[in-house]
């Protein structure tokens, strides 16, 4: 009893077995291709768990993002075993097993045990290989969170646990394995997985966690522009995007992947507009529903967009080449910190563009506006700018009316805010009205939910 009390107050590392049943997970609840390569890896004489996110997610109820395995034999061992699979990566060599499930290929990652040797590292203690394998015991050491480091054995259906991170799971904790200052070092993208984990899945940071990450924030410049990318995408598409970006501003982390929230947060419009953007996100992934990364960045830096393209009018340049210009501007300061691929880059710069087409409301220029094929994305960000008073209301309504009736009736509506016209080019009359309140008017088109 004693030497229990002693040992949770020391949390001395020590290996816990446990049933898995009794902490919710089951074997039917595992990804069928993550419970094949344990079985066949552990037929060909291996080890293999399924570790991570995914044995966390089900203790806690929620389904899991993805099933991660983590095994003794080494990448070309699993190459072996799997003649479909790949090795990938070379900072951290992985293997991917491909399975066709539901029509589509699904990845299995496998890892091989990390080690405990020494890492090569640069001059802050940023690990820049981490290929030295080692034992189960060594590769839960080398894990970032407590909770992140329990493994599933399929086969004996028993969950082990080598550094209290079930206790931490039911006291709704995130610990860090080790010395968090430390590890931050190794790797700083752990503080970004720090923020995000603790807002998805509603765990405080312990503060011995929480402590450096203030003075290790900096160290996020050395990250490679396209990793936080992928980490920035993963707090925006994590369901609790504004929580994260809280969470990170608190921090002092914003200043390295989003620096212009602290500009965002200064009036009431541009706050409502991140935050309804956001709020709009976690719905949409809440049910189940595709989230389109360009409209997210469109929305996300539209404001450095408008103040710089609101200078270039103010000095007396033309609209679209302003725009051009001011959008040019900002992805040259953007790509610094962010790589955005160019296929969400892309989308994000048609919706800017297509902005200022919505105040043309002249002759023909309405249905050729409409004929586009990002116009439900561009409509969709011009409501949000409605909504939150960054253009006017009459604009939107005059929109969403104009999607929705006859094409005498558009006409009719272009002539009462211009004066009498022409008319449209009548050979450009194709779409009809589909009649649907609040509806995508484009079937098949883009919207701002589609994916990417
Ligand atoms: P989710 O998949 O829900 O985003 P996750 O914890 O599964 O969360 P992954 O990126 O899938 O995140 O990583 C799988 C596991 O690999 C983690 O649970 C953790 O054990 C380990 N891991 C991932 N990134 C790091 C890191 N930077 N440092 C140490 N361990 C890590
Ligand atoms: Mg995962």
């Amino acid at each position: 009893m004693i030497r229990k009390l002693i040992g949770k107050v020391l949390r001395r590392p020590g290996k816990r077995v446990l049933h898995a049943k009794h902490y919710g997970v089951r074997r039917e609840d595992i990804h069928s291709g993550a419970l094949k390569v344990c079985d066949r890896l552990q037929e060909a004489g291996y080890e293999a768990y399924v570790v991570g996110g995914a044995v966390r997610d089900l203790m806690l109820g929620k389904a899991p993002k993805d099933f991660d395995v983590a095994t003794s034999a080494t990448p070309e061992q699993v190459r072996h075993v799997f003649n479909r699979s790949r090795i990938i990566g070379r900072r951290f060599r992985i293997v991917h097993v491909p399975f066709y499930e539901r029509g589509g290929e699904e990845i299995i990652e496998v890892t091989t045990f990390r080690g405990a040797g020494e890492a090569p590292t640069d001059e802050s203690g940023r690990i820049l290989r981490d290929n030295v394998y080692g034992s189960l015991e060594d590769d839960a050491l080398r894990r970032d969170f407590t909770v992140n480091a329990l493994y599933y054995d399929p086969s004996r259906e028993e969950i082990l646990d080598f550094h209290h991170g079930v206790d931490d799971l039911e006291a709704r904790r995130l610990v860090m394995i080790g010395d968090p200052g430390i590890r931050y070092r190794e790797d700083p993208v752990r503080m970004l997985r720090a923020i995000r984990l603790s807002a998805k899945l509603g765990l405080d940071i312990a503060p011995p966690t929480r402590k450096p990450i203030a003075e290790c924030a900096g160290l996020l410049q050395n990250i490679p522009s396209a990793r936080l990318f992928d980490e920035m995408m993963k707090l925006l598409l994590s369901g609790r995007a504004w929580d994260c970006l809280m969470a990170l501003k608190a921090d002092g982390l914003h200043k390295y992947l989003f620096p212009v929230l602290d500009q965002l947060l200064k009036t009431p419009q541009t706050t409502a507009f991140l935050q309804k953007a956001l709020a709009n996100t976690d719905k949409r992934l809440a049910e189940d529903k595709p989230v389109s990364a360009g409209f997210l960045f469109a929305a996300l830096l539209w404001h450095e967009v408008e103040a710089s393209w609101q200078k270039k009018l103010a000095a007396g340049e033309h609209t679209v080449p302003a725009l051009m210009a001011a959008m040019n501007e900002v992805e040259t300061n953007v790509e610094k910190r962010l790589a955005i691929p160019n296929r969400y880059g892309a989308a994000m710069k048609e919706i800017w563009l297509l902005q200022p087409r919505f105040e043309q409301r002249v002759g023909s220029r309405p249905f050729r506006l409409f004929e586009q094929q990002r116009f439900r994305a561009a409509y969709d960000f011009l409501a949000l700018r409605g909504e939150c008073g960054l253009v006017d209301k009459e604009l939107v309504e005059w929109w969403t009316q104009f999607q929705f009736c006859d094409d005498d009736t558009r006409s009719a509506m272009i002539a009462r805010v211009t004066g009498p016209q022409k008319g449209p080019d009548r050979k450009r009359r194709r779409r009809k009205p589909t009649g649907k309140a609040g509806g995508a008017a484009k079937p098949g088109g883009e919207s701002s939910g589609g994916a990417e």
